[in-house]
């Protein structure tokens, strides 16, 4: 019997720690770990730098209130500032939040220039935005928001990908556009450079803002800091988290001086968000990831992942239907069961995890070794010739 509720669907294996991709279960088995606690676990597990960035940090202050100066916060804004389109950053503690906050952000934007009545967010039908009130109505899934009305109103949608559905659906009202970049959860889908440059031209037109998730796919994840990079169009306002605090909880949304100027004192808080603990994790993590090579790396390995996958599609068409993705943010749409799947991939010691639309999602972390993505495609392709 088990005191915790039963909001998750939870697999028989518990760890007792973890190194670089591997995963170490309480009965001594070692796990492959290419889900890293759904694209958190950035630089792997028990990362020296990380260890030691924490353990510092730990003997000198934890927490102080946002009444005060943070300079840790000060320097992890700055560099993300420094690399990305953003002029200003407000950190919070994970993803829903961050979104909550660039919804907040958007609305407030447009009362502060006097038209209150543009408040409506248009997203995809379908998708993922994190589990807090406002994120499951933005998401426009039935299975989500089953049976928690009343109904967060001041949504839209339009369909995946459908500059027509979505053209349709803009109105006087329409405040932002609000969508990940390349869709995680919803099952690995990614936009065609081309849609999102569309997107942004009915943006620029209509004074309507551009928010891209970027909580799943963002930090590195897609092979560029940010996967909006890809299609060279800037946003004014980009939520993040996952991979930013390698593990800590960390989210941030980053902004346009234009959006953030609305952002005066009282508008919004965070009691942990930004605190020094978790503000000097995330500048490691960032170094990182800035390192020259690491982002070509990913992209790399990602290159050879996906083009090694796709053979196994060929040689295996009726277990693999599609191989879907960006970066390291890789799906396999199966066309067997899926939680049978990926049972069977975790009984030989790969971890991966589901998405949307019976994928398989491989979240590896961004600094796997060839010859761990060369295991992962060797217990794969076993898995498959077992169909
Ligand atoms: C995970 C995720 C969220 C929610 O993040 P939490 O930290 O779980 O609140 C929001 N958006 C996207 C795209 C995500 O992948």
């Amino acid at each position: 019997m088990s005191y915790l509720a039963s909001n998750y669907k939870r697999r028989n294996i518990s760890f007792k720690k973890g190194k670089g991709s591997y995963l170490i279960s309480t009965n001594g088995k070692r796990y492959l770990d290419f889900l890293s606690g759904i694209a958190v676990n950035t630089l792997g597990h028990s990362n020296p730098k990380l260890i030691k960035a924490l353990n510092l940090q730990a003997k000198k202050v934890w927490h102080v209130s946002n009444s005060f100066q943070i300079p840790e916060g000060e320097l992890l804004a700055k560099k993300l500032a420094n690399k990305t389109f953003a002029d200003k950053v407000i950190f919070v503690n994970s993803g829903a939040e961050a979104n909550e906050t660039a919804i907040k952000i958007a609305r407030r934007y447009f009362y502060s220039i006097g038209k209150p009545n543009k408040n409506r967010i248009l997203c995809i039908k379908n998708s993922f935005h994190g589990r807090t009130l406002a994120n499951i109505f933005a998401s426009g899934s039935k299975k989500m928001t089953e049976g928690f009305g009343p109904k967060v109103s001041g949504f839209d949608h339009f369909l995946y990908s459908d500059l027509n559905s979505l053209k349709k659906k803009i109105t006087k009202r329409t405040a932002a556009i609000f969508f990940e970049t390349a869709m995680g959860e919803s099952g690995i889908k990614v936009h065609s450079k081309k849609f999102l440059k569309e997107v942004k031209k009915i943006c620029d037109k209509k004074n309507i803002l551009l928010i891209l998730d970027e909580v799943q796919c963002g930090i590195g994840r897609s092979g560029k800091f940010f996967a909006y990079e890809y299609a060279n169009v800037k946003p004014d306002i980009v939520p993040i988290a996952k991979g930013i605090g390698g593990g800590f909880p960390i989210g941030a949304v980053l902004m346009t001086k234009k959006v953030s100027n609305c952002m005066v004192p009282g508008t919004h808080g965070s009691t942990y968000g930004g605190n020094p603990l978790a503000m000097t994790i995330g500048n490691v993590v960032i170094d990182e990831v800035f390192k020259k090579g690491f982002l070509g790396n990913v992209r790399k390995n990602s290159k050879y992942f996906l083009k090694e996958l796709n053979n196994l599609k060929k040689h295996y068409p009726k277990v693999i239907k599609e191989i879907r993705g960006i970066g390291l943010l890789i799906g396999i749409q199966v066309n067997v069961d899926l939680a049978d799947f990926i049972n069977k991939l975790t009984l030989n010691r790969l971890l991966t995890i589901r998405a949307a639309e019976n994928v398989v999602r491989i979240l590896p972390p961004l600094n796997v070794k060839k010859k761990e993505i060369d295991l992962a495609l060797k217990i794969i392709n076993k898995v498959c010739s077992e169909y």
